[in-house]
């Protein structure tokens, strides 16, 4: 099981990278691992073409080591602050897609523009307030922005998504990175228009069900 696991987090980094969501040996995937406060997490500077199940090490939500030889990736604590403070998360991905990106540079949130957005992603995408890449203050400051969505944007930096397996939360990084092209295009005209508020309440509502259906 643990070792499915540890290939799909391999499968879904190797993904990422096929897909351009991150550059070089950039972003981090991880799963929340047995016990009350546990991970596996992608190591850091190891290239995605030679990543192996064998190299995801196994850490706590701090960052001590459990299980693995290799050094866990720098944005542990990220991941770890999530896992501590949503029970229901499975998953999570960081990365950095060009047009998510793009918009956390402006430090502008995505709006709820299309339904598919709210019903999966919980409502507009965030940012967080800027901190460091791999600091404390980053961590707590995604989480803050985050809250109980499933999708955020780091200041200056890339996204954060999460999901119920590792898969689902990189579905959630492609949802993301499409979101804020389209709204990057769209917002470069004078005529976008938002959705109306009470589709998004009713939105929210239908999103808030199918997170308590599935446990998260
Ligand atoms: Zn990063």
């Amino acid at each position: 099981m643990a070792s499915d696991l540890r290939q799909a987090i391999v499968e879904v980094a190797r993904a990422m990278f096929n897909e351009g969501l991150v550059m070089g040996s950039a972003g981090n995937v991880s799963a929340r691992a047995e016990g009350d406060n546990a991970m596996h997490i992608t190591p850091t500077r190891v290239p995605y073409p030679d990543l192996a199940a064998d190299d995801i090490v196994t850490i706590t939500f701090d960052g001590d080591p459990i299980e693995g030889d290799g050094i866990p990736s720098s944005e542990s604590l990220m991941h770890g602050a999530v896992y501590a403070a949503r029970p229901g998360v499975r998953a999570v991905v960081h990365a950095h897609p060009v047009h998510a990106s793009a918009m956390a540079v402006r430090r502008q949130a995505i709006p709820a523009f299309v339904d598919e957005q709210v019903v999966y992603l919980g409502g507009a995408v965030e940012v967080s307030a800027y901190a460091p890449a791999a600091s404390e203050e980053l961590a707590a400051n995604a989480l803050a922005a985050l809250g109980q969505r499933r999708a955020v944007l780091l200041a200056n930096h890339g996204t954060l998504t999460v999901g119920k397996d590792p898969e689902d939360a990189l579905e959630m990084t492609r949802l993301t990175e499409r979101l804020a092209q389209i709204w990057l295009v769209a917002s470069s005209g004078a005529d976008a228009m938002l959705l109306p508020a009470d589709i998004v309440d009713s939105e929210i509502e239908l999103y808030r069900m199918m997170q308590n259906e599935g446990g998260m």
